[in-house]
């Protein structure tokens, strides 16, 4: 190419599938939802805090956490959105509707998806459930939605 032409810049894409350790407490998480359908968090040793999902480290005075707590399936609805638009990176297919959830015995919130829901009903407040899918593999998405209860 001389100094004269013009540079042709195509787009492209790389795709790069890649696997990784989650790391010590999301393991147990993930494990405890596949195996045995228990929803865990772990409490903070300072300020008594149950974070759900689980962290290492508490958000509110940063001390690690050890001690693991069963909370709920249960839990209230604090806010929710509805998607209308497609993504591949979406679980299910659109209208779908995301509630930031608080378990009971929980501190801290969670996202996860509406499921056996009217959109057009979904209010703050409303009591919800997790729903597990059959088969589950480990992740987050083996509770496959919220039901209202
Ligand atoms: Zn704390």
């Amino acid at each position: 190419m001389s100094e004269k032409e013009d540079a042709v810049i195509l787009p492209a894409r790389i795709v790069l599938p890649f696997s990784y350790s989650v790391g010590r407490i999301a393991n147990k998480f993930f494990i405890e939802l596949r195996d045995n359908k228990r929803i865990m968090g772990v409490k903070c040793p300072k300020c008594g805090q149950v974070l759900v999902p689980p962290r290492r480290y508490c958000g509110k005075c940063m001390a690690e956490t050890n001690e693991w707590v069963e909370v709920g399936d249960k839990g209230t609805l604090i806010a929710y959105t509805v998607t209308y638009r497609s993504s591949p990176n979406l679980p299910k297919k659109p209208p779908l509707a995301y509630g930031i959830i608080k378990l009971d015995g929980a501190g801290t919130n969670m996202v996860h998806i509406l499921g056996e829901v009217d959109l057009d009903k979904i209010k703050p407040g409303m009591r919800v459930q997790a729903v597990f899918k059959n088969q589950r593999e480990g992740n987050i998405l083996d509770i496959d939605y919220f039901k209202p209860i």
